[in-house]
């Protein structure tokens, strides 16, 4: 699944080639927006609020969600696509570019001035405006009991953390994935890390959490079995992902580097899940 700054760079590639400018075309390839045609309307803005890209025509929000595989692509009017048309589900044309939209996991068509009802569940953004650390260490110490790798992940509490940084932030902070948000020892710690890593990586293309002097890119995300760069510890993994979830979420960390709390497994995710 993108985390945040991939969205984060989507939305700004995006703002760059549509705002500002009269669309010739729309083309909405999802059976309920197949009718609407935005032709002639200028694209006010493009932003993204955690893994949600919002784009603003004319009292009008398109918004997106790229899911597992979703992604968008530019294109100078005419040019051939690099993906299969039975894969794209919205095409936004101006004088200069065309904006594809593939494999969306989510898009829908509603009044900016309603907004809030696709974004306002969402925790602070660390790459928004009104990043609030504090606020997001709130909403996680709303449920002590659950496992600091359920919470991170889920976007009410802070947006735009995904499998990639939960792996990270979790092995540079030292805490295995299962320690439950209370015992954290120092979670708003924790909270800047990811902050940070996602402000470092929002204007690379090729995501990075180690040092530069290191050549590989995670510590422990995708290394199962491999030797942890600190103490050499076969990298081990477990399914860490909210219940409902179809695909499960794979969780990262090194043994040593990171033990488990004394009672893992006694703990369980909120009721009512995790939030996209
Ligand atoms: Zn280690």
């Amino acid at each position: 699944m993108p985390e945040g700054d991939t969205v984060f760079r989507t939305a700004r590639r995006l703002d760059a080639t549509l705002t500002g400018h009269a669309l010739t075309k729309s083309d909405f390839r999802v059976p309920r927006w197949a009718t609407l045609d935005l032709t002639g309307r200028v694209v006010d803005s493009v932003c993204s609020r955690g893994k949600h890209l919002l784009i603003r025509v004319a009292e009008l929000t398109i918004h997106s969600h790229l899911m597992m595989d979703g992604h968008w692509d530019v294109y100078a009017p005419g040019e051939r696509w690099r993906t299969p048309g039975y894969k794209v589900r919205c095409v936004l044309t101006n004088d200069s570019f065309e904006a594809v939209g593939v494999e969306l996991g989510l898009l829908h068509v509603l009044p900016t001035r309603q907004e809030h009802q696709v974004t306002g569940h969402l925790g602070p953004d660390p790459l928004g405006h009104a990043w609030d650390p504090e606020e997001a260490q709130r909403r996680m110490l709303r449920a002590p009991e659950v496992p600091v790798g359920l919470a991170v992940l889920d976007q009410r509490n802070l947006t735009g953390v995904g499998n990639i940084y939960r792996a990270e932030v979790l092995f540079i902070c030292k805490i295995h994935p299962k320690t439950p948000v209370g015992a954290v020892p120092d979670l708003a710690r924790l909270i800047e890390r990811c902050f940070l890593l996602l402000h470092a990586n929002k204007d690379r293309t090729r995501r990075k959490t180690t040092p530069t002097e290191l050549h590989e890119s995670y510590w422990v995300y995708q290394r199962t079995g491999r030797p942890c760069f600190l103490c050499g510890t076969p990298i081990q993994q477990f399914s860490l992902g909210p219940p409902e979830t179809a695909q499960p979420r794979i969780a990262y960390y090194c043994p040593t580097c990171q033990p488990a709390p004394p009672e893992v497994g006694s703990v369980t995710a909120r009721r009512h899940g995790s939030a996209t």
